[in-house]
């Protein structure tokens, strides 16, 4: 599980949580309102389009304030460190 984060206002990026709980995943997923997305098949890969489960989130992506998710296949997962890379 990556988390990252990133804000336009600089600072606030974040890149982290090698082992989130899937209990603290929901959590998170409520806290942001995309747990019913999720849970209908509703959530995509911001990445490659795939559906997004709670078995398959590899991590959460923010760009200008609102959070994407990408799915936990590796090349997902390097994307979306590159596009926070550009967000610096
Ligand atoms: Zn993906």
């Amino acid at each position: 599980m990556v988390v990252v984060t990133i804000s336009k206002q600089a600072v606030k990026r974040k890149i982290l949580v090698p082992a989130i709980h899937e209990d603290e995943v929901i959590l998170l997923l409520r806290k942001i309102n995309l747990y019913d997305k999720v849970i209908q098949g509703k959530a995509k890969c911001t990445i490659c389009g795939k559906v997004i489960t709670l078995e398959n989130i590899g991590g959460f992506i923010g760009i200008d304030g609102e959070i994407h998710l990408v799915c936990n296949n590796p090349k997902c997962l390097i994307q979306a460190a590159r596009i926070s890379e550009q967000e610096k």
